[in-house]
């Protein structure tokens, strides 16, 4: 199932990823993909901005700020 489109606030920044792939591992709803060794944002709409990932992200490479949904 998928949410109202674009409205989750999550960005990444690729720079800071080592590729760990524990937002992957956390995320409830497969919102990350891995590509040349890196996570990116592959189903946003996806996103419930419960927070696990920026949470667990040894390199604080993600921000989610839940809210205005
Ligand atoms: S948890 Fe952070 S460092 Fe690890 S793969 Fe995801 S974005 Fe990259
Ligand atoms: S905030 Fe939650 S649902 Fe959204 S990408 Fe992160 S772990 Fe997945």
């Amino acid at each position: 199932m998928r949410y109202i489109k674009d409205i989750a606030n999550i960005t990444m920044d690729k720079d800071k990823c080592i590729g760990c792939k524990m937002c992957i591992k956390v995320c409830p709803h497969g919102v990350f993909s891995i590509s040349e060794g890196k996570a990116f944002i592959n189903y946003k709409d996806k996103c419930i901005e419960c927070g696990a990932c920026s949470k667990n992200c040894p390199k604080e490479a993600i921000k989610v700020s839940a809210g205005v949904g």
